[in-house]
C-alpha cells in the first residue's frame, strides 16, 4: 500500500472540480496555468512575480494544476512557488551566465542527440513538459513548442544509435519524454528495444512529480514491456511529496521500474541539510533512491538559484553516515564547457604512508586502515574481462593512466608551448578567457 500519510491539496479554486476531471491527465494539461490572470485567484502574487508574468521573452511558465495546489498561497518564499513561478530576478544578467553550459550542442553528433560518454547517449525527444523549472538547464529549447524535434530528427538519432555499438545504455529526457503522446512514445521505446546493443533505457522525467495521475495502469503496463527500463524523477523538497505522488511511485516501482531521484540544489528553496535530509527519507519511503544532487547550472534566468560549491559539500556532510547510506545522492558539478557530471564530496582521507591510511568518519572518530605489504598484483594476463575490455580511444581518461595505458594527459597546446624553449608563458585575455599564448613575447594566435 503507499504511504497514506502524505498530504493530498487542493487548491480552494479547485474545490468544484469533480474528482474524475482532477485525476485525469488531459485535463491537468489543458488546465494548466500560466498568464497573470490565472495565478491571481489562486495565490497572493509579490510584485516582482507580477512584474515577471507581465514581462515578454521570459522562459516559458505553465504549471499544472495539481502542482499549483501545493503551494502555500500566502508564502512569497514557499519552496515550491520559487521553482515554477517567476520573479524579476530572472532578468538579471550574472558573470559566467551562458546559453548552453554544458556544451551539449557540441557533443550532439545529431540534433537533440548528446554523445558526452562512452557508453552511453542523452536522447532528447521533445522540447516540452508537464509544467516548466524556472532553473531549467536547457532553457534555450525546452518550452518552445517549436524547437521540438521532428520525425526526422528522430529517425536521425536512431540511425545514428543502429550504426554506434558502443552504446549500451539510452537516456531518453528533453523536456520530458512523458508528455509524448503514448503511441509516439511507445514507437520510440519499440525502436530502441530493436537494437540489439542497447541493454538499458532510462527515462528521465519531472511527470511523476508535476502530474502525478499520468502514471496510470496503462502506462506502467505499457513502459513494462521495454525491461531493463530505469527512472529518474525529479524532486528538490519534501513538499513535493504527496499522496499522489506516493501512488505514482508504487504503481511504477510494481511494474518493475528501479526508481531514482535528481534534485539540483537551488538557493532559498532546498540549501539546507536538514531539509535535504527529510527529502531524501522521505524519497526512499515512496521507494525512489536519490541518485545525483546537482550544483544549479550558469543559465540564464537562474543566476539567482545558484550556492557555493560548498553548500552542496555541506549538504552530503549532513548526510552521509547520519542517514540510510543508499539515501545519500552523490553531489555533482556538471561541468561548465562539456566536462560532464563532476562528483563532489567532503574528504574523508586524512592522510596515508605506504601501508596505512588514515581515514575520519562523519562523527570525527579517526581511524586506520592497514594496506597489505604483500598484495599479489591483479594478473592482467589471465584476467578475461582486462583481455576483453574496449575502450574508444581518448576516452580512457584518467583511469587510463593506472591502466597502464598512456602515461599522461596533456591540456592543449602543451607541447607546443614546451618544445620552443625558454620564455616566458604569457596569458591573455581573449573573449572572457584566459588562454595560454605561448611563450616569450609572441602576439601570435
Ligand atoms: C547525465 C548525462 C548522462 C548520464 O550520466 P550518468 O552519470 O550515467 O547518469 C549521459 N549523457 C549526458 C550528456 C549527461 O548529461
Amino acid at each position: 500500500m503507499p504511504a497514506p500519510e502524505f498530504p493530498s491539496k487542493r487548491a480552494p479554486a479547485y474545490l468544484d472540480i469533480p474528482d474524475e476531471q482532477w485525476s485525469d491527465w488531459r485535463w491537468q494539461l489543458s488546465h494548466r496555468l500560466n498568464s497573470l490572470e490565472d495565478f491571481e485567484p489562486i495565490l497572493e502574487l509579490t510584485e516582482s512575480e507580477r512584474a515577471a508574468l507581465s514581462a515578454k521573452d521570459l522562459f516559458r511558465v505553465d504549471i499544472t494544476p495539481y502542482f499549483v495546489s501545493l503551494i502555500d498561497p500566502k508564502d512569497p518564499n514557499d519552496p515550491i512557488r520559487r521553482q515554477v513561478i517567476p520573479t524579476a530576478a530572472e532578468m538579471t544578467k550574472f558573470t559566467g551566465m551562458m546559453e548552453d553550459s554544458l556544451s551539449e550542442d557540441a557533443h550532439s553528433p545529431v540534433p537533440g542527440l548528446v554523445h558526452r560518454y562512452p557508453d552511453r547517449v542523452l536522447m532528447l525527444v521533445t522540447t516540452q513538459c508537464a509544467s516548466y523549472c524556472r532553473y531549467c538547464t536547457r532553457a534555450r529549447i525546452v518550452g518552445d513548442a517549436s524547437a521540438t524535434f521532428s520525425r526526422d530528427e528522430i529517425n536521425a538519432q536512431i540511425d545514428y544509435l543502429e550504426r554506434t555499438p558502443q552504446v549500451r545504455d539510452v537516456l531518453l529526457s528533453g523536456g520530458d519524454p512523458l508528455v509524448l503522446a503514448p503511441k509516439l512514445l511507445e514507437d520510440l521505446l519499440t525502436r530502441l528495444r530493436a537494437i540489439p546493443h542497447i541493454e538499458i533505457i532510462r527515462i528521465g522525467s519531472r511527470v511523476p512529480v508535476f502530474m502525478p495521475m499520468r502514471v496510470t495502469d496503462e502506462l506502467c503496463d505499457m513502459l513494462a514491456k521495454f525491461h531493463p527500463l530505469w527512472m529518474n524523477i525529479h524532486v528538490n523538497h519534501p513538499n513535493e511529496i504527496t499522496r499522489e505522488l506516493a501512488e505514482a511511485t508504487d504503481k511504477l516501482s510494481r511494474a518493475g521500474i528501479p526508481l531514482g531521484n535528481q534534485s539540483v540544489l537551488l538557493a532559498g528553496v532546498n540549501d539546507c541539510a536538514h531539509i535535504q535530509r527529510k527529502l531524501v527519507q522521505d524519497l526512499v519511503r515512496i521507494r525512489v533512491r536519490p541518485y545525483y544532487l546537482y550544483i544549479c547550472d550558469l543559465v540564464e534566468g537562474g543566476g539567482h538559484f545558484r550556492t557555493p560549491v560548498s553548500k552542496g559539500i555541506e549538504i552530503i556532510e549532513g548526510l552521509r553516515g547520519h542517514t540510510s547510506g543508499f539515501a545519500v545522492p552523490t553531489f555533482v558539478v556538471d561541468a561548465p564547457g562539456g566536462g560532464g557530471k563532476i562528483p563532489v564530496m567532503p574528504n574523508y582521507i586524512l592522510s596515508s604512508s605506504d601501508h596505512n591510511v588514515v581515514l575520519r568518519n562523519y562523527e570525527g572518530f579517526i581511524s586506520t586502515y592497514e594496506e597489505p605489504l604483500d598484495y599479489p598484483p591483479h594478473n592482467k594476463e589471465t584476467c578475461p574481462f582486462c583481455r576483453d575490455k574496449r575502450t574508444e580511444i581518448g576516452q580512457s581518461g584518467v583511469f587510463g593512466l593506472l591502466d597502464e595505458e598512456r602515461m599522461t594527459i596533456k591540456p592543449e597546446g602543451f607541447d607546443q608551448l614546451h618544445t620552443r624553449g625558454g620564455g616566458i608563458h604569457r596569458l591573455r585575455e581573449d573573449s572572457g578567457k584566459w588562454k595560454p599564448l605561448g611563450i616569450g613575447g609572441g602576439e601570435e594566435e
